[in-house]
């Protein structure tokens, strides 16, 4: 296959040179990408222009209370994809998972960027900031997580919150909260933060906010959670499989039954997608393999805030409003969610000041 990009070796331009990657895949990823942001077809060329000629920026990949699987969707690919290409070639000066400096001088790295490259370099955040006790609970190189996402994160052009941990608390922060767990915007409230909830993030969205800036020079357009809309600005219900199914009243009722072996619904084993929005059907994983729901099991509504809280039971259907089973009333299973959600925040606000009653009792931090 031919190389593409041969012109501009340097190192501070995007190179495809030794990368093995031929023009067509090159032309396809760009596509693609144009597509996944919502962009017509005609801007995959001026996006190719732009990542051949683009100014490789600087990355950190801070890890605080989580379980690593976003670093797994990001190693996770079977084969090298364009995609993991550029998060590659990105000048990634720090990542404790895969780095292979240790200690003093892998802290000294992360300061490096922070000190030289102020207002320039992008952060990626993945697990939740423990703020309780001072952040006693997540501790790296002695200095406690959110001492270092304050610093790191306060003087970057921008942190983009991988995993529903870093943007929302995630599953450290479920009730009753022990660590006082919060994500990234709440812990900084002055950085300039994007977030890609789910457990984990999917990589082809991480990708698609570094293309976007990379080529129009700004970051995607995002809604009030701080999502961008172009992965998050639908629900999962409305471009799942199994949709004519809940149209048409045809529902799983039991594991193993035959709607459930005939790929019928799965609301009523609990499935969340009427309530949570990401673009999981859309891009899928695995390269575009499958996802839960195409699997057989019901959307937990892990990229939506508070997640283990608000969407637990599971395996319990949402609430059923009059006349449920017929397209006209799925927006109401959403408006009896938002009800239970309401409480659902209330709860946790009230666990929340009691927690920082509790502080002021203590003469807290
Ligand atoms: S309830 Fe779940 S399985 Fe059924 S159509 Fe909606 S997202 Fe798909």
């Amino acid at each position: 296959m031919d190389p593409v990009l041969e012109k501009d070796p340097s190192t501070e331009t995007l190179s495809f040179l030794n990368k093995k990657v031929s023009r067509r895949d090159f032309m396809k990823f760009c596509t693609a990408m144009s597509a996944l942001l919502a962009l017509p077809a005609s801007f995959a060329p001026r996006m190719a222009e732009a990542l051949t000629n683009a100014k490789k920026p600087y990355l950190v990949w801070l890890e605080f209370q989580d379980c690593a699987g976003d670093t797994e969707s990001l190693l996770r690919a079977t084969k090298p994809t364009v995609a993991q290409i550029i998060l590659d070639i990105l000048s990634v000066d720090y990542h404790e998972t895969i780095m292979a400096p240790a200690g003093f001088q892998a802290e000294k790295s992360l300061m490096d960027v922070v000190k030289n490259n102020k207002g320039k370099y992008f952060v990626v955040v993945e697990g939740s900031i423990p703020l309780k006790d001072g952040g006693v609970y997540c501790c790296i190189g002695g200095r406690s997580a959110v001492e270092i996402v304050r610093e790191v994160c306060g003087n970057a052009l921008a942190t983009i919150a991988v995993g529903t941990c870093a943007a929302y608390g995630g599953i450290p922060a479920a009730q009753p909260n022990p660590t006082g767990a919060v994500g990234v915007k709440e812990a900084v409230p002055n950085a300039t933060v994007i977030n890609l909830p789910g457990c984990p993030m999917n990589v082809e969205n991480l990708t698609a906010c570094i293309v976007h800036y990379l080529t129009f020079g700004s970051l995607p357009l995002t809604d009030k959670l701080g999502r961008p809309y172009f992965a998050y600005g639908k629900r999962i219900h409305d471009n799942c499989e199994r949709r004519a199914h809940f149209d048409a009243g045809q529902f799983v009722r039991r594991w193993g039954d035959e709607g459930h072996r005939r790929g019928w619904c799965l609301y009523e084993m609990g499935c969340k997608g009427p309530e949570t929005f990401h673009n999981c059907p859309t891009i899928k994983w695995n390269e575009g393999t499958s996802w839960p729901v195409q699997a057989g099991h019901g959307c937990v509504g892990c990229a939506e805030p508070y997640f283990w809280d608000k969407m637990s039971p599971f395996y319990k259907r949402l609430p059923n409003p009059p006349g449920f089973g017929v397209e006209s009333t799925a927006d109401k299973v959403g408006a009896g969610l938002a009800v239970a959600t309401a409480a659902g925040l209330l709860i946790h606000g009230i666990g929340r000041a009691i927690f920082e009653g509790k502080k002021e009792e203590k003469g807290g931090e």
